[in-house]
């Protein structure tokens, strides 16, 4: 997955504001954030889509919550509560074929999402 964005960044190929690493996930700043915290969660393994994920990867999408658990506890926004979002496909604006849980937290959350 030569092309692909998030492959370099955990590759370190390209750089990134990198918080966390581990040796199945990567956790970088948001280049564009969107509120006070906005940190993508990655795994290092490609994955296109929610849709390509399969049995196998299932402790690995766990694991990239959790991940996205304590990093809400270090900023500090996990009582306040925090977003985790993960967009599929064109209509729900994701921009990177690279899965990528969107943590989003230190202001108040609408709903519904625009
Ligand atoms: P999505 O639209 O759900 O696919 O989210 C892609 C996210 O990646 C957006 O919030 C972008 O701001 C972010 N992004 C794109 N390029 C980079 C980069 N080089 N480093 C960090 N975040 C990025
Ligand atoms: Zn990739």
């Amino acid at each position: 997955m030569n092309a692909c964005l998030f492959c370099k960044i955990s590759a370190k190929k390209i750089p990134a504001k990198i918080i966390y690493e581990d040796s199945e996930a990567v956790a970088f700043e948001d280049i564009n954030p969107q509120a006070p915290v906005h940190v993508l969660i990655i795994p290092k393994k490609h994955i296109s889509t929610t849709l390509d994920i399969t049995e196998e990867d299932n402790p690995l999408i766990g694991h990239l919550f959790r991940i996205a658990g304590k990093i809400a506890e270090e900023r500090g926004v996990a009582r306040r509560g925090f977003r985790l979002v993960m967009n599929t496909n064109p209509e729900s604006g994701q921009s990177v074929y690279h899965i990528h849980l969107h943590l989003l937290g230190g202001r108040q959350m609408h709903w519904p999402p625009g």
